[in-house]
């Protein structure tokens, strides 16, 4: 069977990333309907941060999860849980979606349970309120912003499955 030794490694993940998003930036630029330099700016921006901490191998104790330092301790339950390589962690759209949806929640719980425990429940409240309203009226930015996200995480998972796919192609040649 053919898993880890079939993939790309952590910098040649990071080099994808990179590269794609020096094309994705002047392509959204063009693409956008109103040229918008901040459009391009967020969607950029989203992808390298979902290729490079986001990243699809946060399923196992890999480069891009000690990347996260002490706060990969966020990442351990989802490391554990999550089978490498399954379509949770790899699938093309809900892979990174998850990864952001599991993080918000933990950072919500974060911060819920320390500033109630500090006895800061107005401030939750206003900081609840403000982020409500900052992302319905910047819901262009939220949108471009999750478009460069799930692509982060496509230029990681096509390069395995490609990788992958040609090294079992291979392996069949060469046995026969
Ligand atoms: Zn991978």
């Amino acid at each position: 069977m053919c898993y880890t030794a079939c993939m790309p490694g952590a910098q040649t993940h990071d080099m994808i990333t990179v590269v794609t998003a020096v094309v994705l930036a002047p392509a959204t630029w063009i693409i956008s309907p109103d040229h918008s330099f901040g459009t391009a700016l967020t969607l950029t921006a989203a992808h390298l941060i979902s290729g490079l901490l986001f990243s699809c191998d946060l399923d196992i104790d890999s480069r891009e999860y000690r990347r996260w330092g002490p706060l990969r301790l966020i990442w351990w339950p989802y490391k554990e849980s999550v089978p490498h390589r399954s379509w949770i962690s790899h699938g093309l759209v809900i892979g990174p979606l998850l990864r952001l949806a599991y993080f918000c929640v933990i950072i919500y719980v974060a911060l819920w349970v320390t500033l109630h425990a500090l006895g800061y429940a107005a401030l939750w409240r206003e900081l609840e309120a403000s982020v409500a309203t900052s992302l319905t009226r910047n819901s262009g930015q939220a949108y471009a912003f999750l478009i460069g996200f799930v692509l982060g995480g496509a230029a990681h998972s096509i390069p395995d499955w490609i990788t992958t796919g040609t090294k079992r192609t291979w392996n069949q040649w060469t046995r026969l």
